[in-house]
């Protein structure tokens, strides 16, 4: 009997009409996926996604070179060299970020005693030759610099859900 219940679900294609009705039901409901990257989905303010270190209004970079954020990661994502300038005030003159080390714990950010090195949330990038997965200094200047605008709203949006 189990044979041919098999045998007549076979023939009248019973799994594709399953399969058929399945997508039936879901064709006029509203629909919950978008057409990414021309539309995207809301974001929190604390997306953690790539990293950037930010600059004073005056131009002047923020970190201090005080190293908390390379004690505190989890993943000895970060190295650090700094030394006085001429002013003597400190400044780095090596900050690195593997980001094939890091597992965005946001760690480094919340450490940071002057807001400089914080994750954006640009979290559409990739790498194509070895060795980019290194975000040096320059690099995440460039990216505070790029997205300072942004950074500053979500900081100010975040500060007033603390
Ligand atoms: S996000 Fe976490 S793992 Fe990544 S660099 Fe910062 S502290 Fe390290
Ligand atoms: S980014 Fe912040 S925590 Fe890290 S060394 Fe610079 S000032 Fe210190």
């Amino acid at each position: 009997m189990r044979r041919l219940l098999q045998v007549i679900k076979n023939f009248s294609l019973w799994d594709l009409l399953v399969g058929l009705g399945l997508t039936g039901r879901y064709f006029f409901k509203r629909k919950v996926t978008v057409q990414y990257p021309e539309e995207k989905t809301p974001m929190s303010p604390r997306f953690r996604g790539i990293h950037a270190l930010r600059r004073y209004a005056n131009g002047e970079e923020r970190c201090i070179a005080c190293k908390l954020c390379e004690a505190v990661c989890p993943a000895l994502a970060i190295t650090i060299e700094a030394e006085p300038r001429e002013d003597g005030s400190r400044r780095t003159t090596l900050y690195d970020i593997d980001l094939f080390k890091c597992v965005y714990c946001g760690l480094c950010e919340e450490a940071c005693p002057v807001d400089a090195v914080v994750l954006t949330r640009n979290h559409d990038y990739h790498f194509e030759k070895r060795g980019e997965n290194i975000l040096t200094k320059e690099k995440l200047l460039a990216i505070g610099d790029k997205y300072e605008a942004q950074i500053a709203a979500d900081r100010a949006e975040d500060a007033e859900y603390r």
